[in-house]
């Protein structure tokens, strides 16, 4: 790469998020939208829980199976080798669930941690080549990364970082099963056909169904077979970046490097969102800055409500389950979802609002995933207390669940959105343009595409864009 492209794609960097900001903030809307419009009756004034389980979930993983796995050999091929479909599903979980050195290793795991660090930053040094840093090694920072090598080959150098490990060199294990549901054409031609393959293994032709975390450690595997470099370790990464050659840093990490952002010049800013194609019907938002992101504002009330998940429900239980759901669900306290998969593997994922009152409650009942089981041992008053349709509900699945079915409950979380804006230059982490991507980029709705599909949308526009200025 000579110094004409360099300048060039940092000017079309600039070019691609401010003109696509619009665009973005119309994406990012639909889920404030629908909040509005499905969960408004449990959208809260402005109260903050405190997210108490937060510490325990990390030291949850932290004490869970240290064992060293066997499963060290490429997964891929692995798969491929077995011979039915219930064992290829099975290898994909013990994958996620057992601490496998093998699979998530970072490049320079045999290195001592100052050695890796030298070799990691000569890596992204190259004069010839485009260099980029990826901080956060979750969907979106993963779905970059493939999808820019697979469209720019030898011509990129890919360094991905992540602070989730378990010891030095080795990342904690991807945790999130949770269902995805998303257009298979998001991914064809976007990331190597080894991983759109497994997709097909188990999916209804259409969708991506697979669990969240399987994703994960399939695009870390396809990364890792092409020459995409990662680099675990607990530290900041300063010394990676300070003084090289990175050409610009990717902000993956779901909002963590919000320090690095300047302050907007607009602390509070209005907006009218059409709702249909005319414009002549809109809601009036406020975007109010806080931690340099903007928080939306609907008639003066911050869009955020509380919701947990059941999942793990095999796909035969759907019709009873339904039957209750439609007939106690005036308000939306329940979103249902039939998962992707095929039949034989299918899961549904119930998401149920809490209301404001209950929030403490479910907090305390749930500090952490638990069997479904569980929640009948739980205290009789406040069982009483929370919204008796949820105990309803899963009085009902227990009924008629087996003892094969493991269905979970999972911690509570909130879906409170925000959208990072920019002012006239892009942010810089010391003298590098940080272009954020995923969750840094704005908070996804979890019941619109999946929160998901339009972040993988829009990261493909942003492969496009540069790699128009390398070939
Ligand atoms: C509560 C909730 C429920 C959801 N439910 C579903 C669902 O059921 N199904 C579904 O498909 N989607 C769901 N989504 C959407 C989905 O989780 C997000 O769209 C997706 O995780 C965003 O991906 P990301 O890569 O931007 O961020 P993340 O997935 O959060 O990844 C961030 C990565 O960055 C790393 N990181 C963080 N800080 C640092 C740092 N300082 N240095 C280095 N690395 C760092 C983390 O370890 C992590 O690997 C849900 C989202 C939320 C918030």
């Amino acid at each position: 790469m000579d110094e004409r492209q360099r300048n060039k794609l940092t000017f079309e960097l600039k070019k691609f998020i401010f003109e696509y900001s619009s665009k973005t903030i119309t994406r990012a809307s639909l889920g404030w939208i629908y909040a509005l419009s499905f969960d408004r009756d449990f959208l809260i004034n402005n109260f903050e829980c405190k997210e108490t389980n937060k510490n325990n979930k990390i030291k949850n993983i932290k004490n869970f199976k240290k064992k060293k796995s066997k499963l060290n050999f490429d997964p891929f091929r692995q798969l491929q080798s077995l011979n039915t479909l219930r064992e290829q599903w099975k290898y994909m979980k013990e994958i996620n669930l057992i601490r496998n050195f093998g699979v998530l290793e970072d490049s320079f795991k045999s290195e001592t941690d100052e050695t890796a660090l030298k070799l990691a930053r000569k890596f992204i040094s190259s004069n010839k080549q485009l260099n980029i840093l990826v901080i956060g090694a979750g969907c979106c920072g993963l779905f970059f990364s493939n999808n820019l090598k697979k469209k720019l080959g030898k011509l990129v150098n890919i360094l991905v970082c992540d602070n989730r490990i378990q010891e030095s060199g080795v990342r904690e294990p991807y945790s999130r099963n949770w269902l995805t549901n998303l257009p298979k054409n998001l991914f064809n031609n976007k990331v190597n056909k080894s991983v759109t393959n497994v997709f097909d293994y188990f999916s209804d032709g259409k969708h991506i169904g697979v669990t969240l975390n399987m994703m994960e450690i399939l695009l870390l595997q396809s990364c890792k077979k092409n020459r995409v470099k990662f680099f675990f370790r607990d530290d900041p990464y300063d010394d990676l970046i300070k003084e090289s050659c990175i050409d610009f840093v990717v902000d993956a990490t779901g909002g963590k490097l919000y320090k690095y952002y300047p302050n907007h010049n607009e602390k509070n800013i209005s907006l009218k969102i059409p709702l249909n194609q005319n414009k002549d019907d809109y809601l009036s938002f406020v975007l109010r800055e806080k931690n340099n992101y903007h928080y939306p504002f609907f008639q003066g009330k911050q869009v955020i409500n509380y919701q947990f998940k059941i999942v793990g429900i095999a796909e035969r239980l759907y019709p009873l389950i339904t039957q209750y759901i439609k007939e106690n669900n005036h308000d939306n306290i329940f979103y249902v979802w039939l998962g992707k998969l095929i039949k034989k593997l299918n899961e549904v994922l119930i998401i149920v609002n809490i209301k404001e009152k209950d929030i403490e409650k479910f907090y305390c009942l749930l500090k952490k995933r638990i069997c479904i089981e569980e929640f009948e041992q739980f205290d009789k008053r406040l069982k009483s207390e929370i919204d008796n349709r949820i105990v309803e509900l899963i009085k009902i699945i227990l009924k008629v669940k087996t003892k094969k079915d493991k269905i979970y409950l999972e911690p509570p979380f909130s879906y409170k959105p925000r959208i990072k804006l920019f002012n006239k230059d892009l942010p810089k982490y010391y003298d590098k343009i940080i272009i954020p991507i995923g969750d840094s980029y704005y908070i996804g709705n979890a019941k619109v595409g999946n929160g998901l599909g339009m972040h993988l949308v829009h990261i493909d526009e942003l492969t496009q864009t540069i790699t128009k200025c390398i070939n």
